[in-house]
């Protein structure tokens, strides 16, 4: 019986660590709801995931709340937009941390925009045009084909941070991998009578989309990148619309659209609302959602006639 005991004992031990509840083996932080949804993706129960802003959140200045300071300080991974688009925070907010394992050039910080190639690079860097950022427009997210890009280089990461569960991420990316190229098929089928068409933005945040489907950027509201539209500016951008006249005005969930409804109001233009990242729609529950949505609504301003 003693023996059995302690056989049993011996069994028990690693039984015992397996059973426990899931313990995840990364702590991630991401910067944006799109970065935390795609480590998610890729990580399962193997990843316990926080997102420092949410869909309604303007990314390019949020404060660092020491809610936020707390989670950065015991974070394993930070993944990021990058590009200069948090450079009003995440700066603040890593220093703050006292975290060496995810402070810039370490394991521990990812940034996905430098996986993907960057459009709107300034050959002449003026910051007096604005919120200009040297490495080019950072709102990489609203291309599929950079999440697809994203998603291979941070499946490699979580494998070198976790090195203990690289079959079970490898196995995650590929099969997400599968389903997000099935996916970017049915968009781009779908949004295929967008192609050519003249659109407006409010921000400069929609270039990846415009670049896949083929939309044209005719107009900005925005005087210059992240300073507010001027009833000026407004002005003369309704009055350029004479000349090349534009099929619908586009904003991001985040963004107070009046502008935009202004100019559809008196340019007889479609008002589209991009939820532009996870949770900025009902839609967008996920990221697979998050595309669904935006072209479902792209369709439906393209069809309207206001
Ligand atoms: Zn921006």
């Amino acid at each position: 019986m003693i023996v059995r005991h302690r056989w049993i004992a011996l069994l028990a031990a690693p039984l015992l660590s397996l059973a426990l509840p899931a313990h995840a083996a990364l702590r991630v932080l991401a910067c944006e709801p799109e970065w935390g949804a795609l480590a998610q993706e890729l990580g399962g129960t193997l990843v316990d995931v926080a997102v420092a802003t949410n869909a309604l959140q303007d990314p390019h200045q949020i404060q660092a709340k020491p809610s936020l300071i707390a989670r950065a300080r015991n974070a394993d991974l930070v993944v990021c937009t990058g590009a200069e688009l948090e450079i009003g925070w995440l700066p603040v907010l890593l220093q703050q941390s006292g975290n060496a394992k995810v402070q810039a050039g370490q394991p521990g910080n990812f940034a996905a925009a430098d996986f993907v190639r960057k459009l709107e690079v300034p050959t002449v860097l003026d910051r007096s045009q604005g919120d200009v950022h040297a490495g080019g427009n950072p709102h990489i997210q609203t291309d599929p084909r950079n999440i697809a890009l994203v998603a291979i280089a941070l499946g490699a990461r979580l494998r070198q941070l976790d090195p203990a569960h690289a079959a079970d991420y490898e196995r995650r990316q590929t099969d997400f991998a599968q389903r997000w190229q099935q996916a970017i098929t049915r968009w781009s089928a779908q949004a295929a009578p967008l192609r050519g068409m003249s659109v407006v933005s409010q921000h400069k945040a929609f270039v990846y989309l415009y670049d896949w489907l083929g939309l044209k950027e005719v107009a900005v509201l925005e005087p210059k990148p992240g300073v507010e539209p001027t009833a000026s500016h407004l002005q003369e951008v309704l009055a350029s619309l004479k000349g090349s006249p534009a099929k619908m005005v586009l904003c991001a969930a985040y963004q107070d659209a009046r502008p935009s409804e202004w100019l559809g109001k008196n340019a007889g233009v479609a008002v589209v609302k991009i939820p532009f990242t996870v949770g900025g729609s009902d839609g967008a529950k996920d990221l697979f959602g998050l595309f669904d949505d935006t072209v479902a609504r792209l369709l439906a301003g393209a069809a309207a006639r206001p």
